[in-house]
């Protein structure tokens, strides 16, 4: 799949908007992605999911995937289609107490190839975070894939690493938003405008 088909799948599905919206995290951004809602859709998600799997399978420094795990939320229905592709097991973790661990009878073997994804990678803070939780049950960590990219690539985490689409997105502080020096005002995603 190319950039181009990717994103317009997202825009379809009204899962990449473009306007002036304020962020949780208070800042401001002409560009807002919730991958949710091209998920949404079980044959899109399929879609989607094996092209990175086939991605990832044609890189020879990746080699053999074991198995595949993300961090729960997001990541949960992408390692799951990612897995489906490859035909290997789909595992996730989760967040006890705010640190990153594997419930729920989940095993990692000693020497296991993982194959690390998450929806949408921004900083790579949860990839990095389950990356360490295969290391600590004696698992490799032999890539990391997202669906989107958002940091325009720059994100290093020492491992190959693919994504379907990389997108450049600036987000400004609400005193320096260049959106809202013209005038406009910044909305919720999803809220009616
Ligand atoms: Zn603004």
């Amino acid at each position: 799949m190319t950039t181009e088909e990717v994103l317009n799948l997202f825009e379809e599905n009204q899962a990449l908007l473009k306007g002036h919206f304020l962020l949780s995290s208070g800042l401001h951004s002409s560009r807002y992605l919730q991958c949710a809602l091209v998920l949404q859709h079980p044959p899109v998600a399929e879609t989607l999911c094996a092209a990175l799997a086939t991605k990832a399978k044609a890189d020879v420094t990746v080699g053999q995937i074991d198995l595949v795990i993300a961090p729960a939320l997001g990541g949960v229905i992408v390692a799951h289609e990612v897995a489906r592709a490859l035909g290997v097991r789909a595992l996730f973790t989760e967040r006890q107490e705010k640190v990153m661990t594997l419930r729920r009878g989940f095993q990692i073997q000693p020497g296991e190839r993982c194959f690390v994804v998450e929806d949408v990678v921004t900083t790579g803070g949860s990839t990095r975070e389950v990356m360490e939780v295969v290391a600590a049950h004696g698992g490799v960590t032999v890539g990391a894939g997202s669906l989107i990219d958002r940091s325009g690539g720059a994100v290093d985490l020492g491992v190959p690493r693919h994504a379907l689409a990389t997108l450049e997105v600036p987000t400004f502080k609400p005193e320096d938003c260049p959106m809202c020096r013209e005038g406009s005002t910044a909305v919720k995603p999803g809220s009616r405008q």
